[in-house]
């Protein structure tokens, strides 16, 4: 047990920062804007386009993952969704989930 946080803490963690400095920024530093602000409109509809959203961001504002990786696929939409419900707690685990995944499944690619 000791161990393994050890090897944990000395590996480097990635953060929503480092692949979707932008979306990092809106959703994780910043107070989720009243729903139907110009600031929130803006927000969700990008966060509706594949390219733009958080997801789209990691991918360098490209859309290519829309038939390459489903789950991307799914968790782009569980952002807009849980930004559209303002659920701070969903945002999080979805932000946790979808990072484990780009780190198994697209580091080094992208
Ligand atoms: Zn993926």
């Amino acid at each position: 047990m000791k161990k393994n946080r050890a090897m944990q803490n000395t590996r480097e963690r990635l953060s929503l920062a480092d692949i979707s400095p932008v979306w990092h920024y809106r959703l994780y530093e910043h107070s989720i804007p009243l729903p139907f602000s110009l600031t929130w409109l803006k927000w969700y509809f990008e966060l509706k386009v594949a390219s733009k959203c958080v997801v789209g961001e990691a991918y360098k504002y490209d859309s290519s993952y829309l038939v390459e990786c489903s789950r991307c696929d799914n968790f782009g939409w569980k952002f807009m969704i849980y930004f559209t419900l303002r659920s701070r707690s969903k945002l999080e685990k979805n932000k946790n989930a979808f990072l484990v995944h780009w780190t198994n499944e697209h580091l080094g690619i992208c």
